[in-house]
């Protein structure tokens, strides 16, 4: 049987290209679930496999879509059956696997997830990995015992994917949120996920040369990297936490150890893609019930085609233009 997925091929000088075609379930790679994918989401990391980014997808031709949410086809396992609603984030698909931009998918059962009864497979999707990616940060915090009490926290790139799901995570465990951003028209979009204030990207970007600046938030979740990491480590009050998350402006962090010997800074990180089965549930728990931020998720996500998605929103994304989270339907193709 066929179905419509995105083709990215390269070129013989090296360019790459992106065609919307026809494909077969028996070219899918092996797995035991076969899924038929309703929403995909679009991610960085999809645009830089959509682009031929080759850290991120050694081989082409390729599908990208890190995330899928839709109904199983076929199950060669006892925990899932034909028809039951599924989501599918991070692990290798959409990677060297290919991904949600495709109407089908075959997959690992370990990498399938039954979808939580109180969100719909769309708003999984909103969520998608950036969702996840920014709950994982929240769930580590917690870990930390850093209580809302402890004072505001930085979420820069807010009006991202992960960012603007971080605003909205935190704001609704209770934390105060100072979201950072470089769009200037970003305040009321913001304040409705629940930011306390709006601050310019140079609020976290010191360049005193000091090893230590005022201390001015309880802890960070950052999506840029850089100057802007090493801002956040200078500036946390005693035993705050940093998250890093993300790498927009840069994968370098040039910093001392003042922060961690004096100030007693944590630095976690989170790489999503390969979060642990038990981690991930209890994550998708935490994202069900006491951080569902179903209220927010209409503005946080736009619908778009297969088609819009290849034309518009790839290259928007890698041009930081896009506010908050590209949902993408591929049922109505
Ligand atoms: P988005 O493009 O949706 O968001 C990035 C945001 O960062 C932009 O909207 C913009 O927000 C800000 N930004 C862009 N360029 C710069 C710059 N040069 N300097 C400062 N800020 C900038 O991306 P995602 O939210 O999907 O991903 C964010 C990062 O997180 C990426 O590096 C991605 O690879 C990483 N990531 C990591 C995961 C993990 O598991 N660790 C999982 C998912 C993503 P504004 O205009 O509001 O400042």
């Amino acid at each position: 049987m066929s179905f419509k997925a995105l083709w990215v091929t390269e070129t013989k000088d090296g360019k790459f290209e992106r065609t919307i075609i026809d494909r077969y379930i028996d070219d899918l790679p092996a797995g035991e679930m076969v899924i038929r994918v309703h929403y995909s989401s679009l991610n960085y990391k999809d645009a830089m496999s959509a682009t031929g980014n080759k850290g991120i997808t050694r081989q082409f031709p390729h599908t990208p879509g890190i995330d899928a949410a839709g109904v199983v086809e076929i199950s060669r396992n006892e925990q899932f059956a034909v028809g039951d609603e599924v989501i599918v984030t991070g692990y290798d698909l959409g990677m060297n696997t290919c991904g949600g931009y495709g109407q089908y998918i075959r997959v690992p059962a370990s990498w399938v997830v039954k979808k939580p009864e109180t969100l719909s497979l769309k708003e999984c999707m909103i969520i998608g990995t950036a969702g996840f990616t920014a709950a994982c940060a929240a769930y580590k915090m917690e870990l930390m015992k850093l209580l809302p009490e402890a004072g505001p926290i930085v979420v820069t790139g807010a009006t991202g994917g992960v960012g603007s799901m971080a605003v909205a995570i935190l704001s609704k465990a209770g934390y105060e949120v100072i979201a950072v951003s470089g769009k200037s028209n970003a305040l009321e979009y913001l304040q409705h996920l629940g930011a306390a204030r709006m601050e310019d990207r140079s609020f976290v970007n010191d360049i005193s040369g000091k090893a230590l600046i005022k201390p001015q938030w309880a802890g960070a979740v950052d999506t840029v990297g850089g100057n802007t990491l090493a801002t956040l480590l200078k500036g946390c009050r005693h035993e705050g936490c940093v998250v890093s998350t993300g790498l927009v402006s840069s994968p370098k962090l040039d910093t001392t150890v003042y922060p961690f010997i004096l100030n007693g800074i944590n630095l976690l990180g989170v790489g999503s893609a390969g979060t642990p089965m038990p981690v991930r549930l209890a994550i998708w728990q935490k994202l069900s019930y006491d951080w569902n931020i179903k209220d927010k998720l209409s503005v946080i996500g736009k619908e778009v085609t297969l088609e819009e998605l290849n034309t518009t929103y790839i290259d928007a994304i890698l041009e930081g233009k896009i506010m908050g989270r590209i949902v993408v339907n591929l049922t109505t193709l």
